[in-house]
């Protein structure tokens, strides 16, 4: 189980995934990075969306494959994650609160013993939050639907197939049936995270779309809807149709292009803006740090942001 995120199809072009063909060994500080020696063989969603925001950081993340380490909110959502997915396997009646509780407990060590969970460093008080603020996500389910009239047809479906021209690869987390329609097919994600206001609603439904093109690509047949759970909040969802698909997988195009110009050419540009504050990477960006720098010097960023350590660490 990887926390940095849970597409871990992404493994080949992360840390401590399997030495890239053709790798090339340098050393940045005293770290000896297997850096791959040309373009990433696939495409994610999260890998694009990384890139689409901030060319520099996917280079840091990616390329230089230097450490993310998942934060708390991460941590807490992987294991709600974890624990729907063996519930979802359950037979319908069985997916009840009572049953998610017991699920929760027998894969806690999971997480309790993961590398990433000990570096928080959680006293037992702040344990008892964070379980406190899992388990909140996970009965967030039940305010969005009855678990057990789900027709599941796969649980973590990993999707590995070409859209358009680009090599795509993920992992769908629900694959299901509309109740009492056969040929309703739905990709659904689960989201731990806040919902995204209206103006931002398509944007994130890309994902599931690209999962909907992945799944018509590899089955023959096209989703009717796709679908993000934000658990505990709201549901978000489109009808999948031919001019959305093909928006989105137009989009990855044009991000594989960029992404393949940028590695062939070595060049990364640059993103400064608000998510700086939230970048792990912003002690290795000079353009990070002066705009980290700018928004704290004008009050125009929040206190909390973890990246602001590098502007006092600079100081
Ligand atoms: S600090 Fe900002 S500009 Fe630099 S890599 Fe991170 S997101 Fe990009």
């Amino acid at each position: 189980m990887t926390f940095t995120d849970l597409d871990t199809s992404e493994k080949l072009y992360d840390v401590g995934g399997e030495r890239p063909h053709d790798a090339a060994d340098t050393r940045i500080d005293d770290r000896l990075i297997v850096k791959p020696a040309g373009p990433p063989p696939y495409l994610s969603p999260s890998s694009a969306s990384t890139f689409r925001s901030c060319a520099r950081r996917w280079k840091f993340r990616y390329i230089d494959r230097l450490p993310d380490p998942a934060g708390e909110a991460a941590i807490a959502g992987t294991f709600a994650h974890r624990v729907l997915e063996l519930l979802m396997e359950e037979a319908g009646p069985s997916r009840t609160t009572d049953r998610a509780r017991e699920i929760a407990r027998e894969v806690w060590p999971e997480t309790a013993e993961h590398d990433d969970f000990l570096a928080l460093g959680l006293d037992d008080a702040e344990q008892r939050r964070f379980r406190w603020l899992a388990w909140t996500a996970i009965e967030g389910l039940w305010r969005l639907e009855n678990p057990a009239e789900v027709e599941v047809v796969a649980n973590e479906q990993k999707v590995d197939t070409h859209l358009g021209d680009v090599p795509f690869r993920g992992i769908v987390d629900r694959l299901e049936r509309e109740p009492g329609d056969a040929t309703g097919l739905v990709v659904s994600d689960y989201k731990s995270g806040r919902a995204p206001s209206r103006r931002f609603a398509d944007a994130r439904l890309e994902q599931v779309l690209l999962y909907a093109a992945a799944v018509e690509a590899s089955t023959g047949e096209r989703p009717k809807a796709a679908r993000l759970l934000y658990l505990g909040q709201c549901i978000i969802e489109t009808e999948v149709t031919e001019e959305l698909i093909t928006t989105a997988v137009d989009a990855l195009g044009e991000t594989w292009t960029m992404l393949n110009d940028s590695v062939t050419s070595e060049t990364y540009q640059a993103s400064p803006g608000p998510l700086c504050g939230w970048c792990p990477y912003a002690g290795e960006c000079p353009e990070g740090l002066a705009e980290l720098e700018l928004r704290h010097s004008s009050g125009r960023i929040r206190a909390s942001a973890p990246s602001l350590r590098f502007v006092a660490a600079a100081s």
